[in-house]
């Protein structure tokens, strides 16, 4: 029989009905003749709540006893799955992160998958129970409930289905597809039958929130095929494949946002060598992610140094600031949160050249100013001022072509 994983956003389970809807779609993939794991998040909003609850009490909180309040949302859309597929006749089960074990690191509130074991699963679903997992979230090696970065549910319906050597992961949720931008933004926005591994990848890393990064990553490296489709619209979604079934390379094949990041200016650091080491190490020791990075020298010998940091990491990140300020001698830590980064994708880059100058051109032409550049070999990033944002990804989207009504550029492989 083949196995697939279907995994449930928060809207797809944002009340009663939905839940019941997502147990007629789970249930008739049964009676089509597949054993099926379901994965679900919290009901939409649920999560959000949670955090602010813990901010608000304490924004400099211990993230295991954050781990412990954000990862009930998904324990409550569980049993409500459990009991509607029963309801319809259907066996089915609740299963925790730790009762599977869902084995993570202790990095709480962003954890790693270390392992699962799909045995139990396996066994249920042997016996035509369904079994009813709760994204999001994992248990330490000691036994802690861990939760595995926001997001975080598309990434345990993909370690599940790597687990269970699922033959899909099926991730269902409010749009149809993935597109070439947000459609939210961009309603000329076009659907992508396929995307490739790297792409998605990119796309997701830079804020593509239509998928969490680390899972297509985990994707990647297990070969799992995943689509991405609507619970409310009955129709093929999007793939994300191999390089090789892509048959049209595209220079750019998306444009992404984010609005997740803020902006760290120190003034007036001393130039010398071991400061970015110092910096960057004590921000590393504080699980304090860094993205992009500038430094420019002024005529006095001092530098300023730019990068960005997780809006949701500027707490901490201050405080790491403050234990080295000794040591690097820096003036002043200015920090700007109003700030979007924006970012065009594409494999073709790598065999196009001129890609970053068309980007930078076709924001000049909106007299919007960039902070700071960043490229892979398949991407370019812009920090620009988060009032821009809507209008930086509508004028890329338009300058490399992918509107829906407007055909391919010529030339240009798109
Ligand atoms: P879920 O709760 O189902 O996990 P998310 O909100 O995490 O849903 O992800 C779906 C959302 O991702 C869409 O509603 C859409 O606004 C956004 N999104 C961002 N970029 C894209 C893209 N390129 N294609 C499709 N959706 C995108
Ligand atoms: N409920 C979690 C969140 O909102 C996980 C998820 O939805 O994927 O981040
Ligand atoms: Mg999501």
């Amino acid at each position: 029989m083949p196995k697939i994983v279907m995994k449930f956003g928060g809207t797809s389970v944002a009340d009663l009905d939905r839940i019941r809807n997502v147990a007629r779609l789970v249930k008739k993939q049964r009676d089509a003749g597949n054993e099926v794991a379901v994965v679900v998040s919290a009901m939409s909003g649920t999560t959000n709540h949670l955090v602010k609850l813990c901010n608000d009490l304490n924004p400099l909180h211990d993230t295991a006893e954050y781990d412990v309040v954000v990862a009930t949302g998904e324990q409550v859309t569980i049993g409500l799955l459990a009991i509607a597929l029963q309801s319809l006749g259907t066996p089915a089960r609740s299963w925790q992160g730790w009762q599977i074990p869902i084995l993570s690191d202790d990095a709480h509130s962003k954890a790693r998958v270390d392992s699962i074991d799909g045995q139990k699963l396996l066994a249920a679903m042997a016996r035509g129970e369904t079994p009813i997992i709760a994204g999001f979230q994992g248990v330490s090696a000691d036994g802690r409930v861990t939760t595995l970065g926001r997001g975080g549910s598309d990434l345990s319906a993909v370690a599940i289905a790597a687990a269970i050597k699922a033959d899909r992961c099926d991730i269902y949720t409010d749009v149809d597809g993935i597109y070439t931008t947000d459609p939210r933004v961009v309603p000329r926005a076009r659907k992508l039958e396929k995307i490739s591994f790297e792409e998605m990848l990119e796309l997701a890393s830079v804020g593509a929130k239509v998928l969490q990064t680390r899972s297509v990553e985990m994707a990647m490296k297990h070969g799992v095929r995943i689509q991405v489709l609507s619970s409310f619209a009955d129709k093929p979604g999007s793939l994300v494949v191999g390089e090789d079934e892509i048959v049209e390379k595209l220079v750019v094949s998306g444009v992404a946002y984010s609005v997740d990041d803020a902006k760290v200016t120190l003034r007036r650091v001393a130039d010398r060598p071991g400061v970015a080491a110092i910096l960057f190490g004590r921000l590393a020791e504080a699980h304090v992610n860094v993205d992009m990075i500038v430094q420019n020298l002024g005529a006095d010998g001092t530098t300023d140094m730019t990068f960005t940091v997780g809006r949701g990491d500027l707490a901490q990140a201050r405080v790491a600031l403050e234990d080295v300020r000794e040591a690097l001698g820096y003036q002043e830590v200015l920090t700007d949160p109003a700030v979007a980064k924006i970012s065009v994708v594409g494999i073709g880059m790598r065999s196009h050249a001129g890609v970053a100058a068309r980007m930078f051109k076709a924001l000049s032409e909106r007299n919007i100013n960039i902070q700071v550049i960043s490229t892979s070999e398949i991407k370019v990033s812009v920090l620009v001022a988060a009032e821009y944002k809507e209008l930086a990804v509508r004028a890329l989207h338009t300058c490399f072509g992918l509107d829906g009504d407007e055909p391919p550029a010529a030339g240009e492989g798109q």
